[in-house]
């Protein structure tokens, strides 16, 4: 297709592809789906960056960004199980946009937009739903509420993604929070270095900085090729400006569901000074079943990067309980109780990374 067409379909002047029509113009998409896939965009949102557009390759049906973020007919069937609001946010929401679920920190959910939507979204119930920017009344309350609860050690700003506000509406909510002595760490995930890289700038970052706080930035990406030289260098401008940066990764069927993708998506973390910190398994968001692996699988990928990759690597395998109960590292169990070689009664039974089990003594 030549660039006129291009240039005619795309709807939004920042270049983000947000219609099946668009997809297909692209070539992301064959025309004849452009009918099926209308009624799931209308249902989920869908928007596509450009440095999105520019990682997909069209001529591979399974290809790992596609997957993540085009819409695909699947999406519509509800498999028993799915819940809405699938970690239980409601359920520790005490006013709005804050959900309060652990005694020493906070979400404060800013805005219910993300610069791209993933297909597999836990929050897709709420999140690209046609809810905007949170009411200065809003706000002011849940501004109100942590200072009210001196317990609250950590903001974590999440969404909908934190950074697609502008700088000047987030430098107002760090300038409020650097009124509150108490709280101590801001915390941002997001998916911005990885979706719209040159959004990470100088005004974007010193917005976060008046809040006065240590400032940490999580970054959502689940295969090593979303870490483009554009995405690195976003996330070298934190980290250069003394702001430290996690990974968390959501463990996808189709995705990153083995282990050399997952081995690569965690030295690509670390090459870029990114500590990766959980590796999600998969919510029961519905219409996600196609996404969705075993926690035994889970298992046995998180247990083969242990000791193969360095020990900077390994994210702790995390589940979201359902229900609101939090989240709980699932990992497979490396302790048991034992008889091994000891003679004791009640020795410990230890695996090392290769599987072989060693004793060790009681006390
Ligand atoms: C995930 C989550 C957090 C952050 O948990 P950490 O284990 O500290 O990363 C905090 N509050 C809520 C409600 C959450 O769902
Ligand atoms: S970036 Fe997070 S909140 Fe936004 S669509 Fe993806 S999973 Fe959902």
């Amino acid at each position: 297709m030549g660039t006129r067409r291009r240039h005619l379909v795309v709807s939004a002047t920042d270049g983000t592809l947000r219609r099946p029509v668009e997809l297909a113009a692209f070539g992301l998409i064959p025309t004849e789906r452009i009918a099926e896939l209308e009624p799931v965009s209308k249902r989920y949102a869908l928007a596509l960056p450009p440095a999105l557009v520019r990682l997909i390759d069209p001529a591979d049906p399974e290809d790992p960004i596609a997957r993540q973020f085009l819409p695909d007919s699947n999406e519509l069937e509800n498999t028993p199980g799915e819940i809405a609001d699938p970690i239980g946010d409601n359920v520790y929401s005490p006013v709005e946009a804050i959900v309060h679920r652990y005694p020493d920190r906070v979400l404060l959910k800013l805005l219910a937009t993300c610069p791209v939507y993933c297909r597999f979204c836990f929050r897709r119930e709420t999140v690209g739903q046609g809810k905007g920017v949170l009411s200065s009344e809003a706000l002011d309350r849940a501004l109100a509420y942590i200072a009210a609860h001196s317990d609250i050690w950590e903001v974590i700003l999440t969404g909908g993604d934190p950074l697609a506000l502008s700088p000047r509406r987030l430098e107002a909510v760090a300038r409020r929070l650097a009124g509150v002595a108490h709280v101590k760490i801001l915390r941002i995930h997001t998916r911005m270095p990885v979706a719209v890289p040159e959004r990470i700038d100088a005004a974007l970052i010193a917005a976060l900085q008046a809040s006065g706080k240590s400032v940490y930035v999580a970054l959502h990406a689940n295969h090593p090729r979303e870490l483009t030289q554009a995405a690195r260098m976003a996330c070298a401008r934190f980290i250069d400006a003394g702001i430290p940066m996690l990974g968390q990764t959501v463990l996808l069927r189709g995705v990153n569901d083995n282990a050399e993708t997952l081995a690569a998506l965690m030295r690509a973390f670390v090459e870029t000074r990114i500590k990766p910190y959980y590796l999600h398994h998969p919510d029961l968001a519905p219409g996600t079943a196609h996404f969705r692996l075993s926690i035994e699988e889970g298992q046995t990928l998180a247990a083969a990067l242990l000791g193969r990759i360095s020990g900077l690597c390994q994210p702790t395998y995390v589940l979201d309980i359902p229900g609101g109960f939090g989240k709980t590292p699932i990992g497979r169990n490396r302790v048991r109780l034992g008889k091994a070689d000891t003679g004791e009664a009640d020795s410990h039974e230890i695996e090392d990374w290769r599987g072989i089990v060693h004793a060790y003594p009681p006390a």
